[in-house]
């Protein structure tokens, strides 16, 4: 993720990724009460664009929010940092990770200090673009009383953590978790669809993570005119499907092959998830953020 040039924004200040410090009491390290985001950074031809940054930042200040962490900087502010890190690190075609963390404090009561890190890497394309072999999880995405699950917490994500682990032990490519009813909820890393008769179905806002890739498929598919449903959605009507793919800012559109060995009928380049892949490769690169002047 970095090598000894790598620089990296913490604090306000821009220093070398080798260099940067943490403190072995920070609050986050123990307890998970910090937040995060990723972004992507994508050669236009012509520079660099970043994808949709001010819905990233965003989602960053409403997560620390949810968990009582205050964001010592405006979203322009972040937006600016994630440019110039971008710009400092000679990239074009990367992945941008802010950390929102809490300072040292051993007990459970919001930490007095918070601090923020963001770094990138360079990032062609997702590892896994091959089509996935998924598994329904034996871990269940936490219940919204549990935790705020429609925010990006750091301890939100061992259960995707350990349901990502599962699956490739068991030797399948990647897990898709259950919510506490039972129904469909996401991947680890991503939000799920699913094609019938050529109309989209997804997990309905309660217990997810929004994805602002998600809400982009939403949007390609008014452009194509594609009907897309939010629902309560149980394994079977997915087993049952035509067709289902992956999206998330790290993994776009990637199309799952089988879930628990069952295939789906369409092929990739037939199913409708396909034509929505097309359309969202031109949007990454040329969707430009117009208000910012980048000097
Ligand atoms: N669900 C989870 C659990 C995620 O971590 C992500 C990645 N941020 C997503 C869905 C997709 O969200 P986005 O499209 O905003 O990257």
């Amino acid at each position: 993720y970095y090598d000894d040039r790598t620089e990296v924004f913490l604090d306000g200040e821009w220093i070398k990724a080798k260099d940067a410090k943490a403190s072995l009491f920070d609050q986050t390290l123990h307890y998970g009460t910090g937040v995060f985001d990723g972004l992507r950074s994508y050669n236009s031809g012509n520079g660099f664009n970043i994808f949709k940054p001010f819905e990233h930042f965003k989602r960053l200040h409403s997560s620390a929010e949810k968990v009582f962490l205050k964001v010592p900087y405006t979203v322009e502010e972040l937006i600016k940092i994630a440019y110039e890190l971008i710009d400092r690190n000679n990239l074009t075609n990367a992945y941008i990770r802010p950390l929102v963390f809490a300072g040292p404090n051993m007990i459970l009561a919001p930490a007095k200090e918070t601090h923020v890190f963001m770094t990138a890497w360079k990032w062609a394309k997702y590892p896994g673009f091959e089509p996935l072999n998924c598994m329904i999880s034996s871990y269940l995405k936490p219940s919204p009383k549990s935790t705020p699950v429609d925010a990006k917490v750091v301890g939100n994500y061992s259960a995707n953590t350990l349901a990502s682990a599962e699956a490739k032990k068991l030797g399948f490519d990647e897990a898709i978790l259950l919510d506490h009813q039972g129904h469909i909820s996401e991947g680890p890393g991503s939000n799920i669809f699913y094609e019938k008769d050529g109309e989209l179905f997804t997990p309905k806002e309660g217990n997810i993570l929004p994805g602002i890739t998600r809400s982009t498929v939403m949007d390609i598919c008014k452009e194509l005119k594609v009907k897309v449903t939010e629902k309560d959605i149980t394994p079977e009507e997915l087993y049952g499907a035509d067709h289902a793919f992956f999206c998330g800012t790290a993994t776009e559109i990637t199309h799952i092959s089988s879930v628990n060995g069952e295939k789906f009928k369409k092929k990739w380049e037939d199913s409708v998830g396909y034509n929505i892949h097309m359309v969202y490769q031109q949007k990454v690169m040329f969707d430009e953020y117009q208000g910012l002047t980048i000097v």
